[in-house]
């Protein structure tokens, strides 16, 4: 019988695999200098795989000391959470042993250890007052120095950065990364960081600032961690936004630090700070904090939400406090509690008490529930007095949870009466009336912004006369980038869920066709693409109107992204030509047209075909085969098969009988694809990419319906999938995409996903 309170030491005698999945203990492969398949030994545990390496209580709060050892091929490098302390080999056997300094106190899902035969770069991080030194190296596969050096440099000032800004220097004697061919992402494990290399290095424009700074941001998230996360741990899954959102706003100072990034206000709140709005915009979304019940809700966890929502937060956060009073609330928090665990109430206890203000009670709605505050602004006679009106959005009535939220928002209200003028202001009931300390009342010409530089994560639809006044100022220049980046996003979402008007949407573009910034555009090049691809044949007077409004500004903005051609960060921008080209199309520009039919005859008639661009040139290359309707599909079909031709050419037939836009030719594609004349995939993705397309959205469904038979056989049932997805994803109606589900369930097709459905 064991006696309550006396210590006893269990020894448990266990074996496991190594992993063909990115989990648990799993084999990462590579091929060598010499053409090889080689393998790397590595872990990944986050958030319930440690348990599939060894027997352990695999959750963040049950915090242990590990002792690891490692026996190995002789020549293989072995490396594991801290230093090594010694290494034994077996000449005979050509095997060693390596035994690792014990851990510190810390959970299981950050133990890691690895084997391989790799190569390393190292150097040294300088961590507190008194010149303390750490050994920082970068591990990669043979053959792949170069990146190793780039995340070497990164790695040392990221760690600098942290040991200074967060006045807490870095807690282990080492740090090493490790560069892999194939990992899961890129994952934290104290002392030893781990990297899928695509995730750091697969950016457009090599060596430009863009590219610098994507690659010290994920940097900056990883060693970020090494505080927030490794020496101070979340309890429990349902916080994770304490590791995940405050790294993810962080890592952009760090980064701006490394990198000085000019633009890094448009481009961070263009690219990641938007990122959670359109799933947050749906009924189903989730707020930041709530119950994880078992491995797969804490695996779903690691989601959008968590990580950027997360971050606006903080971001509110810094904007409310103000960056050095949030930090030093996160240093006295990280200090208090150093190996330990904490949930969401230790955070804002520690930034009360640095901040003398009770943030729990302000903030804690903005984590716990889902959505966000939408704000109705208008005025009133006396034009310094604003009536603002709170609710949730999503809206309530498309939602089926919960009672309606009354946040506390914080605002800064500007108006470009007075440029200097910025009135710092707390809302927090359903209905406010706020006054502004204004001497002269704002005339006709003016805007007021209710929320300058996206102060608060509100979303703020303003009345009627004010929304036009305020693109007024984007038309003339007055109003700010981050501003102007609010108006797409917050504008987009009401024309996507009925709050604003769809005909707003053409009043935007009218007032950004003079937009001067590259990262503007391409959020609202995104934005309008993804509303024609909802208007688009709905019958609607928006989907007249539109393709008429857009051809003038995207045209000049085609000759805008001419003109940068030199830069090196062009092929970033360039990255939204695909969509310029097919907004062109559909608004008939000429040149456009011109240009794809030429490319047709060309590409029909045998003539050399050279494409610089691949993407760009098959998409109008695409358009013209969608143009000439059943005789391009006839002409494209023909190419495919035909096993004379180059594999580029082929690629391309086949990208562009996903253009089909006619309901003769999207039937014979439809056929084509699915007869047994194609090889490999190929009928699969040529439906993926016909699904996805804007112009066969009406007919699809008739494909579908009438080919259900051969769908329900199709062997690969990924690529089955993924076509379903997008198919379902295109319905304008809920009711519709329902409907189809439905359909397909009758006829034994189900989707497996458990988010998409
Ligand atoms: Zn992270």
């Amino acid at each position: 019988m064991l006696i309550p309170r006396k210590k006893y030491s269990i020894r448990i005698n266990y074996s496991g695999i190594l992993d063909e999945e990115s989990r648990g203990f799993y084999k990462s492969d590579y091929q060598s200098v010499d053409g090889n398949r080689e393998y790397v030994a590595v872990t990944h545990f986050q958030p319930t795989y440690a348990r599939r390496a060894f027997p352990c209580i695999d959750q963040p709060d049950t915090k242990a000391v590990f002792s690891i050892t490692l026996n190995h091929k002789k020549g293989y490098t072995a490396l594991s959470n801290n230093e090594l302390i010694s290494k034994e080999c077996i000449e005979t056997l050509e095997s060693c042993t390596s035994k690792f300094k014990d851990t510190p106190i810390m959970s299981t899902y950050l133990v890691a250890f690895i084997v391989g035969d790799l190569v390393n770069v190292e150097g040294k991080a300088v961590v507190d007052s008194k010149d303390r030194e750490i050994s920082v190296k970068v591990y990669t596969y043979p053959g792949n120095f170069e990146k190793a050096k780039r995340v070497l440099v990164y790695t040392i000032d990221s760690i600098q950065y942290y040991s200074e800004n967060l006045k807490i220097p870095y807690s282990m004697s080492k740090l090493d990364s490790v560069i892999l061919k194939s990992a899961s992402n890129a994952m934290e494990n104290w002392g030893l960081v781990v990297y899928e290399e695509v995730r750091l290095f697969d950016w457009d424009g090599f060596g430009s600032i863009i590219e610098k700074s994507k690659l010290s941001e994920n940097i900056c998230h990883e060693i970020a961690h090494q505080w927030l996360g490794n020496l101070v741990t979340t309890r429990d899954w349902e916080n994770l936004w304490l590791n995940e959102g405050i790294s993810n706003w962080i890592q952009y100072k760090c980064s701006q630090r490394l990198v000085a990034d000019p633009d890094e206000k448009a481009r961070y709140y263009s690219e990641g700070y938007q990122l959670f709005l359109k799933r947050d915009s749906l009924v189903k979304s989730l707020p930041i904090v709530h119950k994880v019940k078992n491995s797969v809700e804490a695996h779903s966890m690691l989601n959008i939400i968590t990580y950027f929502k997360g971050a606006a937060v903080t971001n509110m956060l810094e904007n409310f406090l103000g960056t050095d009073a949030l930090i030093d609330g996160l240093t006295s928090y990280l200090k208090k509690h150093s190996y330990g665990n904490v949930d969401t109430d230790d955070l804002w206890e520690s930034l009360n008490e640095s901040s003398n203000l009770n943030l729990k009670e302000i903030f804690d709605t903005w984590v716990r529930s889902y959505g966000t505050p939408l704000v109705y602004v208008s005025e009133t006679n006396d034009k310094r007095v604003l009536v603002l009106n709170q609710t949730q959005f999503p809206l309530k009535e498309n939602a089926d949870v919960g009672a309606d939220t009354v946040w506390n928002i914080p605002l800064s209200i500007s108006t470009s009466l007075k440029p200097e003028f910025k009135y710092q202001s707390m809302i927090s009931r359903k209905e406010s009336i706020i006054e502004l300390p204004l001497a002269q009342p704002v005339d006709e010409n003016c805007w007021y912004n209710v929320n300058t530089g996206l102060y608060s994560m509100a979303r703020v639809k303003y009345s009627d006369k004010l929304f036009e006044r305020l693109l007024r100022g984007v038309e003339i220049g007055s109003v700010d980038i981050v501003d102007r980046i609010a108006i797409i996003l917050d504008n987009y979402e009401f024309m996507r869920f009925g709050v604003g008007k769809t005909s707003d949407i053409l009043k935007i573009i009218q007032a950004f066709s003079r937009e001067e910034s590259m990262y503007v555009w391409k959020l609202l090049v995104d934005r309008i693409y993804e509303l024609t691809d909802i208007f688009y044949g709905s019958n609607t007077v928006i989907s007249r109107l539109l393709p008429k409004n857009l051809a003038l500004p995207i045209s000049n903005l085609s000759r805008k992204l001419e003109k940068i051609k030199d830069r090196n960060d062009y092929k970033y921008f360039a990255g939204m030509k695909p969509k310029i080209i097919k907004l062109l199309w559909l608004s008939l520009d000429q040149n456009i047209l011109d240009k794809a039919k030429s490319d047709y005859e060309k590409f029909i008639s045998n003539l050399l075909f050279d494409t610089k661009d691949f993407e760009i040139d098959s998409t109008i290359l695409s358009i013209g085969v969608s143009e000439k309707k059943i005789e391009g599909f006839d002409a494209a079909s023909r190419i495919l098969l035909d096993d004379n031709i180059s594999s580029k050419k082929k690629e391309m037939a086949k990208t562009s009988l996903g253009f089909m836009c006619d309901k003769d030719s999207i039937a014979a594609t439809f056929r084509f694809a699915l007869s047994d004349k194609l090889k490999n995939d190929d009928g699969m993705d040529i439906l993926i990419s016909l699904a996805g397309n804007f112009c066969s959205k009406g007919y699809i469904k008739d494909g579908v319906v009438a080919n259900i038979e051969i769908l329900k056989k199709i062997k690969n049932r990924g690529k089955l999938e993924k076509f379903l997805k997008v198919y379902i994803e295109n319905f304008n109606y809920t009711h519709e995409a329902i409907g189809a589900v439905i359909f397909l369930e009758n006829h034994g097709i189900t989707i497996k996903d458990e988010n998409f459905r």
